[in-house]
């Protein structure tokens, strides 16, 4: 599998720390708005990439963090009247909906930086005392960016051209510097923001520290992929990797990947500029595994401008594939030949370019847009190759490809089927004689089963009561 690593500006083959585990961590979203469509991006690419790991039998403790203290969520809570902690929890709520309604997986941890301050004060020591910061006299803790003499590899940045150019990034408050690209690892509180006790000054940590304890905590030392938009490569992951080899004396990460921007007319879609859409508006215009299947037809290191064409040229597209696995379905249930002949096998067997095909694209990069050519193609070969006259083992063996490939991409073919309360009864029926017969295998099975359709299962003194999730 090959990655292009930000550091080394190369595709490398993927070697993790641990045989068949990968440590991979992603920035997430500041929380104190409805997400957009850029905060999306890396959200589905990364999702992406977790997905064909663990098509290809890796284990992913995959950590994706939410920052709940910043300037952004401190200014929502003075205008709304209310604590920094109302905003973050509702948005975090409201971005975990957006989430799932993207298919996108829950991480393994979701950590919040309001509840790693103890760690941060940790590292933060550590590095004082390991020379890598100092405390200025009000407090603010900051980061000696010259102790560390690899600042700047991973941004490939000449920082004292930048430096020579940036003088004035010394005013503003902080002449207290040692030097200008010196960064805030901690900062005193002003009045009416949240705030913590430290051995320097109530106050509250800078961004970037965040991120380097949480993947500390969360996944060790040295950990294998670091990822989130390419904004973040400068000053954001810089200062991370400054931040936690300094302190650890270990690598941080061996793979860093970025994806480009989600654009309006050749412009960065953000808050900043209000050239937005949340994925809630978008989700009252279309399907959103419409937009999931937009932002994967790209390369995710290729800038994508979103546009009403695009997304309705993507429907058509998505629209291909479900009439296919629709279609499919359709045969199922009416074809009369059960088994395969010799004559399937074989064209069975030519089915299989397109899974290696899909498999090639993904190893290459994540070429998530190739992988989409392999699906179209099988649903071409699918469309010409199958009708009600195929047999149900071939038709069941293409539907489960199709819909094994579309899974990587966190793509739905299946129609979510409206179960009726009588075949829940008769599973549940199917289950307590299971249990009778001390089958209980077949009972859990029975029990997933209906979990999987939205069922919960109550075994009361009455009986067995269920209730829709
Ligand atoms: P933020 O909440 O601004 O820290 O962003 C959360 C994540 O979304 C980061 O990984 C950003 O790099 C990413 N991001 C923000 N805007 C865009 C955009 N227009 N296109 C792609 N990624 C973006
Ligand atoms: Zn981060």
């Amino acid at each position: 599998m090959k990655i292009y690593n930000t550091l080394t500006k190369k595709k490398e083959e993927m070697i993790t720390i641990e045989p068949g585990k990968v440590r991979m961590y992603v920035c997430g979203p500041t929380v104190y708005n409805l997400i957009h469509i850029g905060n999306a991006r890396p959200m589905i690419v990364f999702d992406t990439v977790r997905r064909y790991m663990e098509y290809r039998g890796l284990e992913v403790n995959f950590v994706s963090n939410f920052t709940d203290v910043d300037d952004k969520i401190i200014k929502a809570a003075i205008e709304e009247g209310v604590e920094a902690t109302v905003i973050s929890e509702r948005y975090i709520e409201e971005c975990k909906k957006d989430m799932k309604a993207l298919n996108v997986m829950p991480a393994t941890h979701h950590p919040q930086a309001t509840l790693e301050i103890g760690s941060m004060l940790e590292m933060i020591h550590t590095l004082i005392e390991k020379g890598h910061a100092y405390a200025a006299k009000d407090g603010t803790v900051y980061f000696r960016r010259k102790s560390f003499a690899e600042y700047g590899k991973l941004s490939h940045k000449n920082l004292e051209e930048l430096q020579g150019g940036n003088r004035s990034l010394q005013v503003s408050g902080e002449e207290q510097k040692e030097d200008p690209f010196d960064f805030v690892l901690w900062k005193p509180k002003k009045d009416g923001e949240p705030y913590w006790e430290s051995e320097w000054c109530e106050g509250r940590p800078g961004w970037h520290i965040e991120c380097s304890v949480m993947s500390k905590r969360y996944l060790g030392d040295e950990i294998d992929i670091h990822a989130g938009g390419e904004d973040l490569v400068f000053p954001h992951h810089e200062n991370e990797i400054a931040q936690s080899e300094a302190a650890n004396g270990k690598q941080f990460a061996r793979y860093w990947m970025h994806n480009a921007f989600l654009n309006i007319d050749n412009k960065k879609m953000g808050k900043s500029l209000g050239n937005f859409f949340t994925v809630r508006d978008i989700s009252e215009k279309y399907d959103l595994q419409i937009l999931r299947f937009f932002m994967l037809q790209a390369h995710y290191r290729s800038p994508l401008n979103f546009s009403a064409e695009l997304m309705d040229a993507a429907k058509n597209g998505l629209d291909r594939i479900l009439q296919a696995a629709s279609s499919l379905q359709y045969f199922m249930q009416n074809t009369k030949k059960e088994q395969m002949d010799d004559q399937e096998d074989l064209l069975w067997k030519s089915a299989d370019a397109f899974r290696i095909k899909f498999e090639e694209a993904m190893e290459d990069d994540f070429n998530t847009a190739d992988a989409i050519s392999a699906i179209f193609e099988l649903v071409k070969w699918s469309n010409t190759n199958t009708d009600a006259s195929a047999s149900k083992a071939l038709l069941q063996k293409v539907y489960d490809l199709l819909k094994t490939l579309t899974d990587v991409c966190g793509l739905i073919i299946e129609k979510e089927e409206e179960i009726l309360d009588s075949q829940i009864e008769a599973l549940i029926e199917e289950r307590q004689n299971a249990r009778k017969e001390k089958n209980f295998k077949r009972a859990d099975e029975v029990r997933d089963e209906l979990l999987s359709k939205g069922i919960l299962l109550e075994d009361t003194r009455e009986g067995v009561k269920w209730k829709k999730a």
